[in-house]
């Protein structure tokens, strides 16, 4: 029997190599006077763990507490998809989309939309600036490896490096015996949902074609059984045809073809190779296949079912992540008849744990939230064909970027004037006999030189407590900037690029930028008593975790940057109204 429970999973050179990292970070960060709160967290934390003492303290919730919150996060999934593809769905997001409060144009409030700061805000209501998870990666100054976020030298993965509790560790710290359990094929986004207390988080690993935790959670004895059923063997041979939708229904959701050159092949997807049997590259293969939100969904059914979530009189998290439409909108495009069909095909799954979670709690004992981490820009390609000046990164703004530090180096007679990670050089102050922010701004004049390159931001800027105060402008560049900024893990110098600039060359398009196409996502609250709404207020991401606090009658964190919105809710209802049926 195959055991995945307190793995590590981190080969020994890169465990070294994170070790290396991990400490020169801690050591910086201490510097700066900013990661030493991570002892203290972990240490306010106490593990997953809850003595007999506390348990017995626990107050029982008020009457009407919902008993279960499931958070729904899809992985990007902007404003514009969702109300491009909202007239198709039928089943879970319809049932969300008409008894729920929904506000279909919130926004992240951060520049770097990007998976890990996008579930980490989500869960926490603060900006990356607080929680500290700026970026899918963090730099260290000096190093040019990346920590991916949620590596953990100890536990090989772990939410050591969130700086800042979640609504999770909010249920947990006022009733210890509440469960939270999370899941998504990506580890971050399990892991930055769930936050320091998760009795565990789960996600995907490929190389071994099964779901994993890691040592830091205390995972549950049916985890391992419900892995060595290996339910994903199943999808071995399964052929991925789209859904059928008429010639009318994709030119209303703006299906535009797009040839993709020899090498990408269209429906029917096929996924593994020409091969008998599946090996490791099936399991690879399955992130680009609506097959991995099918089995989170497995997971989901399990989860439920073995923790009995939602079933005392304490509320229970399940905290759900589904990564496919992120993989296949980066390959495929958003506007492609892949991404549309696995949106349609999420519609059903959560349709599946919502009729679950009827018969095991009632919906009129749930509270469900469904959100996303960040949107996406369109295809270049196709932004060209609406008349809208989509770009691809050119060489000659990647050589420029590239020189930038060379060439002021040369120009000024030092040896060295950027070091890895976007930082200035050590001492460059007193070689140079110029202040730190002439350093900067010669930098940041040098690096807006380059074609693509429209603004860039430095330390000085983002640090400086004016750029953190709340602007009238919510779309104001330098909060944003200032927002994903976190000294010693992002670089001391933040780039915004022309808008539609798509900037990655290793997929058709991506996100990670400021303008809205990538900030703007769907905020849906489906809670008992409460009337069916619809709203333009552009609430914030940071809001969800107050709000759900709120609905459940908790004490929110006076730091917290979000604000409860349940006021703009519409009247409850005196009687929670009989979910609509599934059409
Ligand atoms: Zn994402």
């Amino acid at each position: 029997m195959y055991s995945v429970r307190r793995s590590q999973r981190v080969s020994p050179r890169r465990r070294s190599a994170i070790h290396k990292l991990a400490t020169t970070a801690a050591i910086f960060g201490c510097l700066v006077a900013l990661a030493c709160q991570t002892a203290t967290v972990e240490q306010q934390a106490g593990g997953a763990g809850e003595s007999a003492a506390q348990v017995s303290q626990t107050a029982a919730p008020p009457p009407g507490t919902p008993k279960l919150v499931l958070l729904v996060v899809i992985d990007q999934f902007g404003s514009a998809e969702f109300e491009r593809i909202e007239p198709f769905f039928t089943d879970g997001f319809r049932r969300l989309i008409d008894n729920g409060v929904v506000f279909p144009r919130g926004a992240h409030q951060h520049a770097a939309s990007e998976t890990a700061p996008g579930h980490a805000t989500i869960s926490t209501g603060q900006y990356p600036r607080d929680h500290g998870v700026v970026s899918n990666w963090y730099v260290v100054p000096g190093y040019p490896e990346l920590i991916w976020a949620g590596d953990d030298d100890e536990h090989g993965k772990s939410p050591h490096r969130l700086m800042v509790p979640t609504f999770g560790d909010w249920i947990k710290e006022r009733y210890p015996t509440a469960k939270v359990f999370t899941a998504s094929a990506k580890a971050r986004a399990a892991i930055m949902l769930g936050g320091q207390k998760a009795n565990a988080a789960f996600w995907w690993e490929e190389e071994i074609g099964l779901l994993e935790s890691s040592s830091y959670y205390d995972v549950p004895d049916w985890f391992d059984r419900f892995n060595n059923q290996r339910l994903t063997a199943s999808f071995y041979g399964k052929v991925w045809e789209p859904l059928p939708m008429s010639a009318a229904a994709l030119a209303e959701v703006k299906v535009e073809p797009l040839d993709l050159g020899p090498l990408s092949t269209g429906f029917p997807h096929f996924f593994g190779g020409l091969r008998p049997a599946p090996v490791e590259s099936f399991y690879d293969d399955l992130w680009e296949s609506p097959w991995l939100d099918m089995h989170l969904t497995q997971l989901a059914h399990a989860i439920l079912a073995e923790e009995q979530l939602g079933t005392d009189n304490v509320p229970d998290l399940l905290a759900l992540s589904f990564s496919v439409s992120d993989i296949i909108g980066h390959r495929f495009g958003p506007h492609s008849r892949e991404y549309v069909d696995i949106l349609l095909r999420q519609d059903r799954l959560l349709g599946e744990i919502l009729e679950h979670i009827d018969s095991q709690v009632g919906l009129d004992q749930t509270l469900v939230v469904l959100t996303s981490d960040h949107g996406v820009v369109p295809a270049p390609e196709i932004l060209q064909r609406w008349g809208e000046p989509g770009t691809r990164v050119d060489w000659e703004t990647i050589h420029c970027v590239q020189r930038a530090g060379q060439d002021l180096a040369e120009r000024h007679g030092v040896e060295q004037w950027l070091i890895s990670g976007s930082y200035l050089a050590p001492e460059l102050s007193e070689q140079t006999g110029l202040s730190e922010i002439e350093l900067e701004q010669l930098t940041a004049r040098r690096l807006e030189e380059c074609s693509a390159v429209e603004k860039v931001w430095t330390d000085s800027e983002l640090t400086d407590p004016e750029a953190r105060a709340r602007p009238s402008d919510e779309d104001d560049e330098r909060w944003l900037f200032a927002n994903s900024y976190y000294p010693g893990r992002s670089a001391e110098f933040q780039i915004r690029y022309r808008k539609y600039l798509m900037k990655s060359r290793g997929s058709l398009t991506t996100h990670g930028t400021p303008y809205l196409y990538d900030r703007q996502v769907p905020i849906i609250f489906m809670a008992p008593g409460q009337a069916a709404m619809r709203s333009d207020e552009r609430i914030a991401t940071i809001d969800i975790a107050p709000t759900v606090a709120a609905l459940l009658g908790l004490t929110v964190p006076p730091d917290v940057d979000g604000r409860d919105v349940t006021s703009l809710f519409g009247p409850a209802t005196a009687v929670q109204a009989d979910p609509s049926p599934v059409k």
